[in-house]
């Protein structure tokens, strides 16, 4: 099969590799799209120690069954494999598994014609949806976990909260989208990248402003901030720009660097919340609402060939890229 290999920092290379071994209670699944994730390019990057070259990444995957019991079946791939049996598992927080493994990490990825995979982490979708469209569930589940705990967190319901998203990629946009959905009036989505603001601002993701040139939003102003950036200066950012009981909803892996200001969240009674990934339930709802079209026309997001990927990688990492989204498709 073919398949887009990480073969070191900066370098990717599309080429033949051996079709994967399918174990006891996995499936093969045969790609139709797979997006690329942020965490696909810090490791392009060389930042992510989890995952050493040469390693097939992506874990944002649709493809058709190819074998088992749900052969001939269109599903979303759950990258998050997990042991199905600890008090996590079995509560409905999967996520936390201290056994959580993605797909793409240590584990082949979905870059590729074929991957397998436990047929306990197919989703069926339905029949008539798009593969482009269906290959968002895993980035549209992470923004709705997110919102999902700030929920929880949040004094008043978010339509009557102001809100801040830090980080125009597709975390953000969907975010953005979610809350407008959800009946929020009032939403501030920020982006150093021109290109990324542009698409935000088709994509009708609220008030789009550049943090490092416009002029900022009023401090202490915004009851949530969802940081889909996670750097030392996000952290800065969001722990300035939150209001007084509000909520900073901490998403992004960037950087571990300082920022985050502990002494304000103390004395304003902030509540600071980290979110990883999302549950099998997030997964099913996000297919949900891509599937009805709650989330818009979704005409940001770019589709290529697989072919053609590390010049998509190439792309995002020069800041080239204007879609908030690529999705590759073998
Ligand atoms: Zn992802
Ligand atoms: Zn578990």
């Amino acid at each position: 099969m073919k398949a887009l290999v990480y073969t070191d920092t900066l370098e990717l290379q599309y080429r033949d590799e051996p079709e994967p071994s399918v174990g006891d209670g996995e499936a093969l699944v045969k790609i139709e799209a797979i997006g690329i994730c942020g965490s696909d390019m810090h490791a392009y990057h060389g930042h992510d120690a989890r995952r050493v070259p040469p390693l097939i990444l992506g874990h944002e995957a649709v493809g058709v069954v190819q074998t088992g019991s749900h052969r001939d079946k269109r599903v979303v791939l759950n990258p998050l494999i997990t042991c199905g049996h600890c008090n996590h598992c079995l509560g409905g927080r999967s996520n936390l598994c201290a056994e959580r493994e993605l797909i793409g990490m240590r584990r082949a990825g979905a870059f590729a014609d074929y991957i397998s995979i436990p047929e306990s982490n197919l989703l069926d979708i339905p029949a008539d949806m798009d593969s482009i469209t269906a290959s968002l569930t895993e980035p549209a589940a992470t923004s709705l976990h997110a919102i999902y705990l700030a929920e929880q967190a949040l004094y008043r319901p978010v339509s009557e909260c102001n809100a801040l998203i830090l980080g125009a990629g597709s975390i953000g946009v969907f975010a953005a989208l979610m809350l407008k959905h959800k009946g929020c009036g009032s939403i501030f989505l920020g982006d150093t990248n021109a290109l990324r603001r542009a698409t935000a601002e088709t994509a009708n993701c609220g008030t789009v402003y550049d943090p490092l040139g416009d002029e900022l939003p009023p401090q202490g102003s915004f009851d949530l901030v969802i940081d889909a950036v996670g750097s030392g200066r996000s952290r800065a950012a969001a722990s300035a720009l939150v209001a007084a009981g509000g909520v900073i909803s901490h998403v992004g892996l960037l950087d571990n660097e300082p920022g985050l200001d502990t002494r304000r969240l103390t004395l304003d009674e902030i509540a600071f919340l980290g979110n990883y990934t999302y549950s099998v339930i997030d997964l099913r709802a996000a297919i949900g609402l891509l599937y009805c079209r709650a989330l818009g026309d979704l005409a940001w997001v770019e589709s290529r060939s697989l072919a053609n990927g590390a010049q998509a990688f190439r792309d995002i990492h020069e800041g080239n890229a204007a879609a908030a989204k690529i999705v590759l498709t073998p």
